[in-house]
């Protein structure tokens, strides 16, 4: 069934109307700093088009993982800031998610305005997994918007999440996919109903477990799996090499091995790495052959000769999706393995190749290491929800969008 879009919404008029956007505004702080606002810049198309449109805007998201409950710590007020800034307009922030500090702001908002609710994960309903429950905190969300409004589901990043403020607020107003959420969707059907061969899948990051389903449902349908990051040592101890005190995910280590046997001409894993002898930016480092890794002393990068391998046939491929740095990228000297396969991404993009960047981690890369962001094809907002949708998996916030 056809999804309602932000364009039906402009179409039928908002001018007067109280407007409820689900937004992912989840970006990266240190220290009560915003160190990258990609997400707030790419939720902000959505929200410039509805408030120049006159809409009264009520904004919902949320900021890191707080414990269902207030906690200053992850206050969306620097984001509220920032998305002043982006928006060239006053925002408000409210003082709670749907308590009495929003019901009066929502009510006195004129048209143009825009109110941040406070982190909607501050309310213990919002990720509950009981139905009954979510449905209240949904419901207090239609409170504030009042009769005539709608919703706008544009947080891509948490359209896999079954949570008041994506899914059950959806059930009880009308609902229309935001610009972000409509591109990212469209992007990620081209990469699985129309990806140009050979498609190439480059995984990385810290934790295997979360990534495995996604090889599972890929390796069957693409011509090259690239690993790397810290999910490559589990791969190696699978083939039975020593991986020192890498991140090691024992338990899934047959899950690999059977990996391996099934797939193992699709699967590329590194052949040289950096390790370090500790996990910190001026740890000492050097390169060792994958089999080498010596006892006491940890991968924290992939090695220049497996960059050169994983590029050669990154740069032959017509599809590319991305999630997962190759490695700490965040400290300079584990950075190549990221930056070389990146520009391998970069460049078969140039010759024509479709790329897709996926992970907050990986996108937060692209950015710190300087690499132009339109030098791929598509940078997503969504880790989770990209891969969930690659796997083939039903993302609730999307299909709830459809009734
Ligand atoms: P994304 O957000 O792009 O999906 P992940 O969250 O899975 O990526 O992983 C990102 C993190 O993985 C980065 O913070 C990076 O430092 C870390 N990482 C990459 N390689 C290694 C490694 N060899 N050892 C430990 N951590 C690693
Ligand atoms: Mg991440």
């Amino acid at each position: 069934m056809a999804v309602q879009t932000l364009n039906d919404l402009l179409g039928a008029g908002v001018e007067g109307r109280t407007i409820l956007v689900r937004a992912d505004l989840n970006v990266p702080l240190k220290d009560g700093e915003i160190t990258d606002p990609g997400r707030i810049l790419a939720s902000a198309p959505t929200l410039s088009a509805l408030v120049e449109a006159g809409a009264k805007l009520i904004v919902a998201a949320h900021l890191g993982r707080p414990k269902g409950e207030p906690d200053p710590q992850f206050s969306l007020a620097p984001v509220a800031a920032k998305l002043a800034e982006v928006l060239g307009r006053n925002v408000q922030l409210a003082g709670d998610v749907v308590g009495q500090d929003a019901l009066a702001r929502s009510e006195g908002l004129t048209d143009g305005d825009v109110l941040l609710l406070e982190n909607v994960r501050f309310d213990p309903r919002e990720t509950s997994k009981d139905e009954a429950e979510r449905g209240k905190l949904a419901a207090a969300l239609v409170e504030l918007v009042g009769d005539d409004g709608a919703f706008v589901s544009d947080g891509f990043g948490v359209v896999h999440r079954k949570q008041a403020s994506v899914y059950d607020v959806a059930k009880l107003l009308p609902h229309y996919a935001g610009n972000l959420v409509a591109t990212e969707v469209e992007v990620l059907r081209k990469l699985t109903a129309e990806s140009e061969r050979p498609y190439a899948v480059v995984l990385g990051g810290s934790k295997v477990s979360d990534k495995l389903a996604v090889i599972e449902a890929l390796a069957p349908k693409v011509d090259t799996l690239v690993i790397g990051g810290g999910m490559c040592f589990t791969f190696l101890a699978a083939q039975g090499l020593s991986v020192g005190s890498s991140l090691l995910e024992e338990s899934m280590i047959d899950t690999c091995k059977d990996l391996l046997e099934r797939f193992g001409d699709v699967i590329h894993l590194p052949v040289d790495v950096v390790v370090a002898d500790k996990f910190a930016a001026d740890a000492e480092f050097r390169t060792v052959g994958a089999a080498e890794i010596p006892d006491g002393w940890m991968g924290l990068d992939i090695g220049p000769e497996s960059v050169e391998r994983f590029a050669a046939v990154l740069g032959a491929a017509k599809t590319v999706f991305w999630n997962g740095p190759m490695g700490v990228f965040e400290f300079d000297n584990f950075a190549d393995g990221t930056r070389g396969v990146a520009e391998a991404i970069i460049g078969a993009t140039g010759k024509g190749a479709f790329s897709v960047v996926g992970g907050g981690d990986s996108a937060a890369a692209v950015r710190k290491l300087g690499l132009a962001e339109d030098a791929f094809s598509h940078i997503s907002t969504g880790g989770g929800a990209s891969l969930e949708y690659l796997e083939g998996k039903e993302l609730p916030g999307l299909s709830v969008l459809e009734a």
